[in-house]
């Protein structure tokens, strides 16, 4: 049976904030020197804004238009807010057919009549190089760069709190993004996390877990996206946002039902606490 200990650890854990599928999860979790975090959704709030709009020469609500047409069915949190600028600003939505989401690249979708894509660089192959601290979302309408639209996500407050904390504990931290290099050193910066991989498509985020464990690690990862699912079920532990989606809650081992980072960080004391009481 599972040892009294343990059962107190998830009681315990529940009541900070977190909940554990399974006590050897947190057994598990007790002895990892790693935590890799996702960026979007995760040290951010994953409600980004819009912050600028550069259009090659559609008027500026135009390639928003068409930009919200093609994120319409978008659960995104990018997507999502490209939506909400364009209704804030009262633009009227088209109508739209053939949504595709596509993973750690963008969606694209056909808006009246043209296809229109709406992603990274990977997406947009002719867009012109971003730097900076804003992310970018191209666009192009029927095979060609139309514009970039930009957002900006404010990390989540306690954030920077806990990955100090995790470090004065002898984690390490490493955070493993979609995003573009700029605005995911920029996060990392803010809060203090020293190592960054950016621009991974979802198997690059998985082939990160493996090179890190291959290397000796042991890891919990937390993230949210449909892009960290593999990643969360590779990890020695998952860690998924309650914010997340269904399908990074279904594939993490540990769900942080408000999504606070400090909430993380509890867990893995109760965790470690656990351990000391049942060896
Ligand atoms: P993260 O790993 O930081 O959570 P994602 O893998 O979800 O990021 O997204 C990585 C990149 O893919 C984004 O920075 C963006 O360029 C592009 N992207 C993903 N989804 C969308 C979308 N719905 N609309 C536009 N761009 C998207
Ligand atoms: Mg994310």
């Amino acid at each position: 049976g599972t040892p009294l200990a343990v059962l107190a650890a998830i009681a315990r854990v529940a009541r900070s904030g977190a909940f554990v599928k399974d006590g050897a999860h947190l057994e598990a979790l007790s002895v990892v020197d790693t935590v890799v975090f996702d960026k979007t959704g995760t040290l951010t709030t994953g409600n980004p804004a819009v912050v600028g709009i550069r259009s090659t020469g559609l008027p500026e609500d135009e390639l928003l238009r068409l930009a919200a047409g093609a994120e319409l069915y978008s659960e995104h949190p990018l997507g999502r807010a490209i939506v909400a600028e364009a209704r804030a600003r009262g633009v009227a939505l088209p109508a739209v057919a053939d949504f595709e989401y596509r993973p750690g690249l963008g969606v694209t979708a056909v808006v009246e009549g043209a296809t229109v894509a709406a992603g990274g660089a990977s997406l947009v192959p002719d867009a012109p190089a971003a730097d900076g601290v804003a992310t970018a979302v191209h666009v192009a309408v029927a095979g060609s760069y139309a514009g970039t639209i930009l957002l900006a996500d404010p990390v989540r407050p306690s954030a920077r709190a806990a990955v100090a904390e995790l470090h004065r504990r002898g984690l390490r931290t490493l955070m493993i993004t979609g995003d573009q290099e700029g605005p995911a050193r920029a996060v990392a910066d803010e809060l203090g996390i020293g190592e960054v991989r950016a621009g991974l498509l979802p198997e690059k985020k998985l082939a990160a877990i493996d090179a890190e464990r291959a290397a000796g690690h042991r890891l919990a990862m937390v993230g949210d996206g449909v892009n960290d699912a593999p990643a969360l079920a590779r990890a020695d532990v998952g860690i998924a946002m309650g914010s997340g989606t269904d399908i990074a809650r279904d594939s993490a081992d540990v769900v942080l039902i408000s999504s606070d980072p400090a909430d993380l960080v509890r867990t893995v004391q109760v965790a470690r606490r656990a351990r000391r009481i049942v060896l």
